[in-house]
């Protein structure tokens, strides 16, 4: 805003000099003295020659005094009209016009000394007389003073106004019109610098106006989400296009909306959102949008939390999967969730797990829940290898294979048909190492277009891998400890403790559904003389053979416990007393026939002896039997060993099967 008048004077509208020389001009002209004071009363400019004033009136302080005393009449008529003038104690005229502008009186020109009338030379020599003056030059000095009458000199007087009043109006103008040019200057660069600033800042930043229409997006903005000022006439165009989902526009979004609108009216901050926003290109980011109102103007920033809300989830899902390992889920659905997470992650992923199988040469399906049922079927139990695409090349290497483009790489070309019926374009597979650094599988992520993986890929297809060795890892500990809470360390079979809980549970069931139930009890015959002549190990050697022969001659559903040392007791299932004999009887034959070799020396060879029970009083609990059947046993062992005896309730006669 240029300045109000108040804020200049006289001297800062007009150029003194050249004004100077118009009051010269004038002087010249006319030979009225002339000159212009400024409102404080400090004299500008003047134009008077010398003159009988100078000469003669201010050189006596009593004339001199006459000279103030009229001055101060002037000044003080000046207040109440627009010309004062008149006729000095010294006999002289006086006139004065205040210049002003705008209403505001800026300076006060002067005229005079002049006379209406020729000189009243009577009046003057009696004035030179009184001062004492030289009374020749005094009255000529007297004569020079210019005789204008009234009218002529208010004609003169007001050209002269004139010219004060159009000079310092002009030069008010031309000095409105500099600062008016330096302001508009000072907009232009601070616009220039704000945009500046908007265009370079690294956050996101639009704004609108109270009609929601957007005037402004910048630079950053249209990085993150691809659009432009032409695709985004108005708030609800963005909202369309951020937030596809129609039903969260209806709910939280316009619920924060209001809350918005709510923050303007009275005054508060608004709330910040958080939210996932839907890019041109479809790419979905997580971002922190937070408006201010600047006027009716809605001024909005938007930070890019995707990485850390990614890292956030991912930890959540690395959590998830190890309270999943901790508690012994499936392993499939350990491996899913991970595959799972790394989808959510990468929306055009899809990914694999495929295990190692147990000779370490084959891959087999873990979990890839997004590739088609063929494709897994045709990669299920493919030999790893050099050139055996990406998973398998990368379990047999060790190391993480990157393919961008399956159709040009090498180690694709056998598979290439099968890849181009699943869409598959790209594959990066890394290998699952157990924590000793052993292959366990690989993890792999597979693209429908040539991809090549960014540093974001490479940690997330790390992250997994190391999660689903984590996972398959906890997997086999864990099997190898089910399997010694449930089996026997030298034999592998059931073991005393696990033996009577199925056989209880077993009885429980028949005891229920009906049925029949039979028991074995054996033990070695003359164990200790093996261990004598052979030593231990040959007699763990002989166990270890008689568990094998026991589990080949026997049915899957019978199970065979190691009730300690070298006796053990088979349960038989849904099997009356005859049969259970012959099981037994097959079993000894079995046993009898076994020949271990022996270093320098003929084969080892051993016979066994059972007792038979089978289930006949409901009541009968497991401990029952098993003393039934040793009893058995010791019958058998009573009655020459290598044989097998049927118990028999007391009243009833000792069946034995001889040898
Ligand atoms: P019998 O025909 O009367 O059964 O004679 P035996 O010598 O087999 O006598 P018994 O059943 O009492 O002896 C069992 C022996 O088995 C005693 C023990 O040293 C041996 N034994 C028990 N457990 C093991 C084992 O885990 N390994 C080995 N090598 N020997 C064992
Ligand atoms: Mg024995
Ligand atoms: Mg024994």
């Amino acid at each position: 805003m240029p300045p109000d008048i108040s804020y200049y004077r006289f001297s800062d509208l007009v150029d003194l000099p050249s004004f100077t020389r118009v009051l010269e001009s004038f002087f010249q002209a006319t030979g009225i003295p002339n000159g212009i004071v400024d409102v404080d009363g400090s004299l500008l400019s003047m134009a008077a020659g010398t003159n009988a004033c100078t000469q003669f009136h201010r050189t006596h302080p009593q004339a001199a005094v006459r000279c103030r005393a009229s001055n101060l009449a002037i000044m003080h008529d000046l207040r109440d009209g627009s010309v004062a003038g008149g006729l000095c104690h010294n006999g002289l005229m006086d006139y004065a016009t205040p210049v002003v502008i705008e209403g505001r009186q800026m300076a006060t020109l002067f005229l005079g000394q002049v006379l209406h009338t020729p000189p009243d030379t009577a009046f003057f020599r009696a004035q030179a007389t009184q001062f004492g003056w030289d009374e020749a030059a005094y009255l000529a000095a007297i004569a020079a003073i210019p005789v204008v009458d009234k009218a002529r000199l208010e004609a003169l007087m007001a050209v002269m106004v004139e010219m004060a009043h159009m000079l310092a109006t002009s030069g008010l103008a031309r000095l409105r019109q500099t600062v008016l040019e330096r302001d508009l200057g000072e907009q232009a660069e601070r616009r220039i610098q704000l945009e500046d600033i908007l265009e370079s800042s690294p956050v996101a930043i639009s704004w609108s106006d109270g009609e929601s229409r957007i005037e402004y997006i910048n630079h950053q903005f249209t990085q993150l989400f691809g659009y432009t000022l032409d695709d985004l006439p108005n708030l609800e165009t963005w909202h369309q296009q951020a937030h596809p989902d129609e039903h969260y526009r209806a709910t939280a979004l316009h619920a924060w909306i209001q809350a918005v609108a709510l923050a303007r009216q009275t005054g508060t901050q608004p709330p910040e959102l958080e939210a996932d926003i839907t890019c041109k290109n479809g790419d979905v980011r997580r971002i922190v949008v937070r408006p201010v109102w600047v006027g009716p103007r809605r001024l909005v920033s938007f930070t890019d939390i995707t990485e850390r809300w990614m890292s956030e989830q991912r930890e959540r899902a690395h959590d998830a999967m190890l309270e999943m390992v901790a508690r012994a889920s499936p392993l499939n659905d350990i491996l899913n969730g991970i595959v799972r997470q790394i989808e959510a992650e990468d929306k055009t992923a899809r990914c694999s797990v495929l295990l190692l199988s147990a000779d370490g040469q084959h891959l087999l399906t873990g979990a890839a829940p997004s590739l088609p049922a063929f494709y897994n079927e045709a990669i299920h139990g493919i030999q790893i290898g050099l050139g055996v695409g990406s998973c398998g090349t990368a379990a047999f290497l060790g190391q993480r294979v990157i393919v961008e483009d399956i159709t040009t790489h090498d180690y694709w070309q056998p598979y290439l048909p099968l890849a181009q019926q699943a869409g598959l374009r790209a594959c990066w597979s890394e290998p699952i190492l157990s924590s000793h650094g052993k292959v366990l599988g690989t993890f792999a992520i597979y693209h429908g277009e040539p991809t090549s993986p960014q540093q974001v890929d490479l940690e997330r297809i790390a992250f997994a891998s190391n999660l689903a060795a984590v996972a398959i890892e906890n997997r086999q500990a864990h099997d190898e400890l089910e399997r010694r809470a449930y089996s026997d360390y030298l034999t592998g079979l059931a073991n005393r403790r696990y033996f009577l809980e199925q056989a209880e549970k077993e009885l429980e069931r028949t005891r229920r559904y009906g049925g029949d139930l039979s028991i074995l009890m054996l033990d070695v015959d003359h164990f200790k003389r093996v261990n004598d002549t052979y030593g231990h190990k040959v007699g763990d050697i002989v166990l270890q053979k008689l568990a094998q022969v026991c589990l080949a001659s026997l049915r899957d559903i019978d199970l065979i416990g190691r009730m300690g040392g070298e006796e053990f007791a088979v349960l038989l299932p849904q099997t009356t007393c005859e049969p259970a004999q012959q099981a037994a009887e097959r079993l000894r034959a079995s046993l009898a026939a076994i020949r271990i070799p022996l270093q320098g020396g003929l084969p080892l060879h051993l016979t066994v002896s059972f007792g038979v029970t089978t289930l006949a009083d409901k009541d009968a609990n497991i401990d029952t039997l098993l003393s039934q059947a040793d009893q058995a046993l010791y019958r058998a062992k009573a009655e020459g060993r290598n044989r097998v005896c049927l118990y028999v309730p007391c009243d009833g006669e000792p069946p034995t099967t001889p040898t």
